[in-house]
């Protein structure tokens, strides 16, 4: 509600003859905006953002781990989407966002990463990631590009540089390794991997269920850390390119902004939901012997920090949405201000038949997803065939692996081995084909074929750092202790930042 009413408010401060002061019944609201910027921004005058960049070559941050790596770390934590087309419309809009900065040679490029949520990040490399869900959900070029803009400030501004950033980036990549873990434990518990001594009342099974769920959705977030500090200048720093550009403010950034703080809250919902779940699960889990009361406390603390960090790592969105109404009135009265949006490009991009085929496509997946960590296969089988059996994801990993999961999980392994090779062989690979691979062999107990697979696997990404923790937690699962003490040694030795969740997962 109040964000509808600023962005009415906006919309006429946007405007090149702009009072600032809006609909008579409204200053309040404008008011209120800079109370809150004072508050929380004494620190940044009212200079545009844009003006303190430096002219001239971009200069590399010291963070940076080089582009393959950084892609392939990508492939490995989240998967990404072969997509040409949008990574192509996106780039363009990207360049011009740039062009627009006056910095040269600044580097990265836009990916498009599985993911259904409202989720997208850039990284020190400069690469910037985007979910489908976020495709899905912009209406327009020029929210697209007001959400680029933003993250690409981020790399403009350096934000990656500065030591809390990367420390607390660093502690977040651990955070959501240790949520990925808790998932694992938990789908082992739920699908009766350890042995109940009894079974589950319908209640317990229920709460399990949920718990899980919504573990599997708060995981593997994009956005790293920023402080509400590194946002503001963001946001700022967006709106100065936007503008630049001409992309129109009002109907890109503050309609995205309006859809991160909707976003926002039914995060903030669905983690006080998970709160008020956990400690009924945990009780359940104990009770039924599944686990021991250490384990207990391990998957407590675990899933504490997953939520405590979630809470402070998104930013409230109706707030930044003030905030920006601030700026664009003290900065930006008195420039020229696109007044519409560009409609078309977006429309006629989103309708291309490849596009709409592969968004459509891992939607459906994602639905399959559900139902086979819900043990429901026989619903998820039809989908995923069809999916795999023609079309423009056919080849892809997500759709074929989920199809080897659900005939395993259905008991039946009629033709798993071809399709197995399919999603191995995928245009872009991504990490859950060899945890598939490793359970097909690992079934049969072929040690040297699991551990052939895990060698491939690393290799196959780089050595990329998110790779370290799920192949010890790969060979751990069939074992392999002598294999997971080689990885972990290695994770320790050259990637710091994963040496958390490696223990963890050699811990398992
Ligand atoms: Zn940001």
């Amino acid at each position: 509600m109040v964000s509808a009413a600023l962005a009415a408010v906006l919309a006429g401060c946007a405007a090149p003859s702009g009072s600032g002061t809006g609909p008579a019944n409204e200053p309040s609201l404008l008011d209120r905006g800079r109370e809150a910027l004072s508050n929380v921004l004494g620190g940044l005058d009212s200079k545009p953002m844009l003006s303190r960049l430096k002219p001239g070559a971009y200069e590399p941050s010291n963070e940076a781990i080089g582009d393959e790596i950084d892609i392939n770390d990508k492939r490995v934590s989240h998967g990404l989407v072969p997509l040409p087309a949008a990574t192509a419309y996106a780039n363009q809009v990207l360049d011009k966002l740039k062009a627009a900065s006056g910095v040269t040679n600044v580097p990265g490029k836009v990916f498009v990463v599985a993911n259904d949520q409202l989720d997208a990040g850039a990284t020190p490399d400069g690469n910037i990631f985007v979910s489908l869900g976020y495709l899905r959900n912009l209406q327009n070029e020029d929210q697209l590009a007001a959400l680029l803009a933003h993250e690409l400030s981020h790399v403009l501004l350096h934000h990656h540089d500065s030591s809390w950033i990367g420390r607390k980036q660093k502690e977040m990549m651990s955070f959501f390794e240790d949520s990925a873990l808790l998932k694992n434990t938990l789908e082992n518990v739920v699908s009766g991997n350890n042995a109940p001594t009894k079974p589950y009342t319908s209640g317990q099974q229920e709460t399990l269920d949920r718990m899980l769920l919504l573990v599997k959705l708060n995981d593997r977030a994009l956005q790293p850390a920023w402080g509400r500090r590194q946002e503001a200048e963001a946001d700022r720093l967006g709106v100065d390119l936007m503008i630049k550009v001409g992309y129109s403010v009002a109907d890109g950034t503050l309609p995205w902004l309006d859809k991160v703080a909707e976003w926002d809250a039914q995060q903030a919902k669905l983690r006080a939901e998970l709160a008020a779940q956990r400690q009924a699960s945990m009780e359940a889990l104990a009770s039924q012997g599944r686990i021991d009361s250490s384990a207990k406390m391990a998957l407590d603390g675990a899933m504490k920090d997953v939520l405590e960090e979630l809470a402070r790592s998104h930013d409230d969105g109706s707030k930044r949405l003030e905030e920006i109404n601030v700026y664009l009135d003290k900065v930006h009265a008195d420039s020229t201000v696109a007044r519409r949006a560009t409609v078309t490009p977006y429309t006629q991009f989103m309708q291309q038949r490849d596009v709409k085929a592969t968004v459509d496509g891992y939607r459906e997946a994602f639905v399959a997803r559900n139902q086979i960590v819900d043990r429901k296969f026989a619903q998820a089988l039809p989908t995923l065939r069809r999916l795999t059996g023609g079309g423009v994801i056919s080849s892809h990993a997500l759709p074929n692996y989920l199809l080897f999961e659900a005939q395993r999980g259905g008991g039946s392994g009629v033709g798993n081995e071809q399709v197995l090779r399919r999603s191995l062989a995928a245009p872009e690979p991504t990490w859950e084909p060899f945890d598939s691979a490793a359970a097909y062999y690992g079934g049969r107990n072929q040690k040297a074929a699991v551990a052939e697979i895990g060698r491939n696997a690393l290799s196959r990404f780089s050595n990329a750092p998110s790779a370290y923790p799920r192949l010890v937690s790969l060979y751990m699962r069939y074992g392999m202790k002598d294999e997971a003490a080689t990885v972990f040694v290695e994770c320790r030795r050259k990637q710091a930042q994963m040496r958390l969740a490696c223990e963890k997962a050699l811990k398992k």
